[in-house]
């Protein structure tokens, strides 16, 4: 019988040495308020020692020029870069552009084409360009994205597109945008969407604005991060840049959310990680009313609370990470669905509890904390909210009971079943006691 929870040498040896890289050579650069360009020029050289131990771009397979490290390996990978805005574009695999590229991958799987490899894939995984998905619209709510607005026509050999779409992660730096759009109003939405490649300089794109946001109140133009509300107005592509095959966008964006779901659960343990060590640290130095807050019943049972939590919210996403690589995303859905409400809740609650910990100089931009809980917040409504997912974890567990007029453990309903079924015996017994 397996059932292991030891990572084997080899691989522990490479995480050992990712901690420590984390830590020394990527969490100062938090500190510098650098331009994107500049910390792309500064992180270069980081990336290199990166690609050397060959952990660039793990999530993907061999084949695609990934180091195809699977969902678990990649869990305990992100549980250390998610410690660090920049872990995980160090490691080559930053949201959107991972999410993004197994989205081009399934779409390469799909349909044999293999100049998605040239033209995109091998440019988005080198670093080269980044790339933005622009699904979610102003108008229309995203919870539900069968309620698209945004539409593709054909027209000849190229597909003139319609839309307006906002919350496009990264979409005033990206130089590829991928564009949800319906292009068959006639079949049921499930196969009446695409997706396209649709290169940011084409005529028609206009970036409205980037979105100030808990993120970025005063948002700066151009930033690595930033949302952008993009207006598509009769843009031109050539039909080779529809990705996969025509009505296939909702699969495809199954395969994009299912891994992109469980990575952003992953580096949540580690920004989780990261404010309760700053608890720990802030209770064992900070005194008040006699004692030091660590002596405190209340900050120990957000410590004890943080520890279980976290403890949980590890199992839960190290299981579902576990599961993907045996059955794969879909067979996993109610897993990611649980990990990615349970994983919000704790992150929320951890960061909140050290941030309380800390009092006015957590809630100051002294402290990483501020801006680590207006993240956190986001974490309950990016890839579906919440509430969504909890409705389709309820959906898939009612589905194993039916209704019952009487229920099936009322207790008076059961002695009469009882007392029949063991009628023989009761009557002896009753004699016998007589
Ligand atoms: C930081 C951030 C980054 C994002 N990045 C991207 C991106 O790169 N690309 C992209 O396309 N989109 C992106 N989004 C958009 C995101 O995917 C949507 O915000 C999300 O899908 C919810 O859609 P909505 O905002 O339209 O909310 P709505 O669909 O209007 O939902 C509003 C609220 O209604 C409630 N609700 C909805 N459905 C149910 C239900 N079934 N049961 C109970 N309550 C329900 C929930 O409380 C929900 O929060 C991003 C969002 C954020 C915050």
């Amino acid at each position: 019988m397996a059932w292991d929870f030891s990572t084997d040498d080899a691989y522990e040896e490479q995480l050992t040495w990712m901690r420590g890289f984390v830590r020394e050579e990527i969490m100062p650069i938090e500190t510098l308020g650098l331009e994107h360009g500049q910390m792309l020029t500064l992180i270069k050289p980081l990336q290199d020692q990166v690609k050397s131990r060959g952990l660039w771009a793990a999530h993907l397979p061999p084949e695609l020029g990934g180091m195809g490290f699977g969902q678990v390996k990649l869990g305990l990978m992100h549980e250390i870069l998610g410690q660090s805005e920049y872990g995980p574009i160090v490691f080559g695999n930053n949201a959107p552009d991972s999410g993004n590229a197994e989205l081009l991958a399934a779409g390469m799987e799909m349909t044999g084409r293999q100049d998605i490899r040239e033209r995109w894939l091998n440019p988005l995984l080198s670093g080269e360009i980044h790339s933005a998905f622009s699904m979610t619209e102003p108008d229309t709510a995203g919870s539900d994205p069968r309620l698209l607005k945004a539409r593709a026509v054909k027209d000849g050999e190229e597909w003139v597109i319609n839309g307006h779409k906002w919350y496009t992660t990264n979409g005033s730096v990206a130089q590829i945008l991928i564009v949800m759009a319906v292009t068959n109003p006639e079949v049921h939405p499930y196969q009446g969407s695409s997706m396209f490649v649709v290169p940011a300089d084409t005529p028609g794109v206009t970036i409205l604005r980037d979105l100030g946001s808990m993120d970025h109140a005063n948002v700066t133009y151009g930033q690595f991060n930033n949302h952008a509300e993009i207006l598509y107005e009769d843009v031109r592509v050539p039909s080779d840049h529809l990705v996969g095959p025509e009505g296939s966008g909702f699969l495809l964006a199954q395969t994009r959310l299912g891994p992109g779901r469980i990575h952003h659960c992953m580096r949540w343990l580690g920004q989780s990680q990261r404010a309760f060590d700053m608890m720990c640290e802030r209770a064992l130095s900070r005194y008040a009313h006699g004692s030091l807050l660590s002596e405190k019943q209340t900050v120990q049972n957000w410590i004890a609370d943080s520890k279980a939590e976290m403890h949980a919210a590890r199992l839960m996403t190290m299981h579902a990470a576990w599961k993907m690589d045996q059955v794969g995303a879909s067979a996993s859905r109610d897993e990611i669905a649980m990990i990615k409400y349970y994983g919000a809740s704790v992150l929320h609650n951890v960061i909140d509890r050290a941030l309380q910990t800390y009092g006015s100089l957590g809630y100051s931009t002294d402290m990483p904390l501020e801006s680590m809980y207006r993240a956190a917040r986001a974490a309950r409504i990016y890839d579906g909210p919440d509430e969504v997912h909890r409705q389709t974890v309820a959906r898939h567990a009612l589905k194993n009971y039916e209704a019952h007029e009487v229920p099936s453990d009322h207790i008076p309903t059961r002695t009469v079943a009882a007392r029949k079924k063991f009628a023989e015996v009761l009557e002896f017994l009753e004699a016998e006691a007589v």
